[in-house]
């Protein structure tokens, strides 16, 4: 029985499109928000889509060993407070965490009951027009994420799960069977 679920895979791969339709058929679930230096897009509200940190209050933070994990991303920092997790896992509900690759790997390491799960995108090409059409990042922005995205692909054999978010009903079914079977399941994480 596990319960700390991690999605991890490229920006603009639908890691968030995909949480959030798996916590309408299961509301139990819980998301972490994490923390992050880069700037709120329009509509993200603080301490609802990210805690936004100025980047002296991340070092802070980091100092002080509040982050379980955290990463460099496209020119900007993302952690998950480990006061954030460890309030929502003392609920006794289980918690999803969002991170790149990097924060998935350091999870791995520091939470072996952990269950991880990499969603890919059909093909590179897809995942460009997916960044593209979502429209909240400058064209500069979505260069950089996709040269990261090259680099996260190549990461995909490292996780023991992985969906292919291709048609997104059907990936969310896929996630949702996989959380179901690893929160209920009896032996531990593959
Ligand atoms: P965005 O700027 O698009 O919100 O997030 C950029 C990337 O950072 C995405 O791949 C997202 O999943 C990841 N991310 C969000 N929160 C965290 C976190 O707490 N830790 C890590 N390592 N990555 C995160």
């Amino acid at each position: 029985m596990s319960d700390i679920f991690v999605i991890t895979g490229p920006s603009g791969v639908g890691k968030g499109s995909l949480i959030a339709a798996l916590r309408e058929h299961r509301p139990e679930l819980q998301l972490s928000i994490s923390a992050t230096t880069r700037a709120p897009r329009l509509y993200e509200e603080d301490a609802v889509a990210y805690y936004f940190l100025s980047d002296a209050e991340f070092d802070r933070r980091l100092a002080a060993g509040e982050f379980i994990e955290h990463a460099n991303y496209a020119g900007h920092r993302y952690g998950t407070l480990r006061g954030e997790l460890e309030r929502r896992t003392r609920a006794g509900t289980p918690v999803m965490l969002e991170l790149e690759v990097q924060g998935a790997r350091q999870v791995r390491d520091a939470i072996p009951g952990a269950v991880l799960v990499f969603i890919a995108p059909p093909s590179l090409d897809v995942l460009r027009q997916r960044l593209q059409a979502r429209g909240t990042e400058a064209e500069a922005t979505i260069a950089e994420r996709l040269a990261v995205a090259e680099t996260e692909l190549a990461a995909r054999e490292e996780f023991p799960f992985v969906i292919v978010n291709d048609v997104l009903d059907d990936a969310v079914r896929e996630l949702e069977a996989l959380y179901l079977s690893q929160r209920d399941g009896a032996g531990p994480a593959r």
